[in-house]
């Protein structure tokens, strides 16, 4: 996996994810941000509060530490909650170059759910004991809840924050998208098979476990195939020429 260390490639990157999002239907109006370490390692790259993730561009993205302080940008309200969750993330997981969180109404469904993610789509075995998951504790304004989420999160790349919303993360902004994608699809086709009432069928324990190798065995660079794809779509333009990785 080839990290990208070019903090103009970075900022590229994040806007087109954030126009991939709103694509997809994954933003939230202006709530929810995504996120990109810069490539100096201590700072992250993050929208202003108050766009929408259509209208986000290169040049609109904001620079910030892991304190909050805001080194480039401006911004229309100061957004502490998105800085304390985002900044955590990346001090204490050094793998983690992408942040995610998103309020889904399919992923706060099964956020509020006891027994969390089933294993009962191709989707949700993406991610088979791969969600972690976080407590409500209303908004994330001090640094204690900084640490609570970075412990929940442990060494996973998803976390269901329950009754709030989701986050994913990855070492690729593709890596993330992926899991963003797939765990929404899960979701959703949770919340349709409870809502049936139909009596659900699980695959066997061994069956789950080998399909998540299977599944993220199965490119060498995951997510990427995907991410070009719907680059082109938002921007198709840029067609083959992006360089996401
Ligand atoms: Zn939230």
């Amino acid at each position: 996996v080839a990290v990208v260390n070019d903090n103009h490639l970075i900022r590229k990157n994040l806007a087109l994810a954030y126009n991939i999002m709103a694509h997809l239907g994954l933003d939230d109006h202006t709530y929810t941000h995504l996120s990109s370490r810069a490539a100096e390692g201590d700072a992250f790259f993050i929208y202003p509060f108050g766009l929408r993730y259509d209208e986000v561009t290169t040049d609109s993205l904001m620079k910030v530490k892991f304190d909050g302080t805001v080194l480039e940008g401006n911004e229309y309200q100061y957004n502490k909650t998105g800085y304390v969750i985002h900044g955590a993330i990346y001090e204490a997981r050094k793998d983690l170059n992408h942040v995610f969180h998103t309020h889904t109404v399919n992923g706060v469904a099964v956020s509020s759910m006891k027994q969390g993610l089933m294993p009962i789509s191709q989707w949700a075995l993406h991610l088979y004991d791969g969600v972690a998951y976080h407590d409500y504790d209303s908004l994330a304004l001090d640094d204690s809840q900084g640490n609570r989420l970075i412990s929940d999160l442990g060494n996973k790349f998803a976390m269901l924050m329950r009754n709030h919303g989701a986050l994913t993360a990855g070492r690729t902004i593709h890596e993330a998208l992926f899991y963003a994608y797939h765990l929404e699809k899960a979701c959703i086709a949770q919340c349709l098979a409870l809502s049936s009432g139909a009596e659900l069928i699980l695959p066997p324990k061994e069956v789950c476990e080998k399909t998540v190798k299977d599944l993220l065995g199965f490119e060498k660079d995951l997510g990427l195939r995907d991410w070009n794809a719907w680059v082109r779509l938002v921007k198709p333009s840029s067609l083959f020429n992006s360089k996401a990785a």
